[in-house]
């Protein structure tokens, strides 16, 4: 599950001038606003969504970085290479571009033996089902990455050549321009920093000294994790350069939709339709929880859109072990395909219940007073 457009939340072209996207994002902010919609997490999540669109497509320079990059241009959690995930393949398309521009002016060099560079981070998307975020799972993830390639033992000369000292910069990967009085450090063009020039490339890497491979980790989610939780594997990003650090592996965690739950933090909320007798009369009924079926108990007289709450039936949280409730909403079902003997016992039942003074329904008493007081009745 990868990222909303921005473009799309906002429902704006991609051309959209400043001045439609602060509008666009004006309408949704006033409509999801959480003054507005207390207690509504779906407005919530809508409004936080709009928000951080609109902070990036009204930045100039955030919206460029967006529009070349997409979300991993712009998400400072994506770390230095961070990207999409891996589910589509084009691991070249979105990360080579983000490792070139970045890293190419990044780390230190060490004389005379080229920059060396750490690796860059890498983010990988998985999605797993309620329960195992819940109870915790552990998973193998299959995930693209640069190794040493074995022909040319990482040096990128074709085997039983060496590469030479880079004649331009003389090994230093900078080179110093004179311009005035002023000197300037540059990246050496030829070697792109690293120090060394290849006259005879290895063929299997075409110099790079590294090629892309897949490779298999195993990942151990702890119970409780949610939306968004990232785990780090430290060292299983990609590969540095010239002997430089590998970069970190980020498995962010994303839920996919449950047939029965939707969770907010640590807590659960379901629906639960029960019929009309229940609901009056009261009653108990079977409500599934994450441990397997539970009994709530209906009190008489309940109505639609009551919600209980049971304690301890959510999910216990990963950094504070504390566990979350299930709050089961009831919605009193309107009976369908009655057969004519059900009609009739409800036409009965309407009949002995005609309410001149709404003692048996109060809510319809109460609305049709405020009626006449509106039409000065
Ligand atoms: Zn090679
Ligand atoms: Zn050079």
């Amino acid at each position: 599950m990868s990222k909303k457009d921005y473009y799309e939340i906002l429902g704006v072209n991609s051309d959209a001038s400043e001045d439609e996207i602060k509008k666009a994002y004006r309408k949704l902010a006033m409509k999801h606003h959480p003054d507005r919609n207390p207690d509504n997490p779906a407005a919530e999540g809508k409004f936080k969504e709009a928000k951080e669109a609109y902070e990036v497509l009204s930045d100039a320079q955030k919206r460029a970085a967006y529009d070349q990059y997409g979300h991993a241009g712009v998400d400072p959690q994506a770390g230095f290479g961070g990207g999409q995930g891996f589910g589509g393949g084009n691991f070249a398309d979105a990360f080579g571009g983000i490792f070139d521009e970045i890293f190419g002016n990044r780390g230190g060099g060490h004389g005379g033996r080229g920059n060396v560079y750490r690796g860059a981070d890498l983010r990988y998307n998985l999605e797993i089902t309620l329960e195992q975020a819940a109870k915790g799972t552990e998973t193998k993830i299959r995930i693209p990455a640069m190794e040493t390639c074995e022909v040319c033992r990482g040096t990128g000369a074709k085997p039983g050549s060496q590469p030479a000292v880079c004649p331009t910069c003389g090994g230093s990967g900078q080179i110093r321009l004179q311009q005035g009085f002023f000197s300037i450090q540059q990246t050496c063009h030829k070697c792109h920093g690293t120090g060394r020039f290849i006259s005879d490339p290895c063929s299997a890497c075409h110099g790079a000294g590294r090629v892309k491979q897949h490779k298999t980790l195993a990942v151990k989610i702890p119970a409780g994790v949610d939306e968004g939780d990232r785990i780090r594997l430290s060292g299983e990003g990609e590969h540095g350069v010239n002997g430089g650090p590998p970069g970190d592996l980020y498995v962010q965690v994303h839920l996919k939709p449950h047939p029965v739950f939707s969770r907010d933090h640590n807590d659960l909320h379901c629906e639960m339709p029960i019929s009309f007798t229940t609901a009056a009369l009261g009653g108990e009924i079977e409500i599934p929880t994450l441990d397997g079926a539970a009994s709530l108990k209906i009190p008489p007289e309940t109505q639609t859109d009551r919600t209980f709450r049971l304690r301890g039936k959510g999910v216990k949280g990963v950094r504070n072990h504390i566990h979350g409730d299930l709050l089961c909403r009831v919605v009193v079902e309107t009976p369908v395909r009655l057969t004519d003997r059900q009609k009739e016992l409800l036409r009965e039942l309407e009949t002995i219940s005609s309410d001149r003074d709404g003692k048996h329904h109060p809510r319809a008493q109460s609305w049709m007073d405020k009626v006449k007081d509106f039409f000065g009745n």
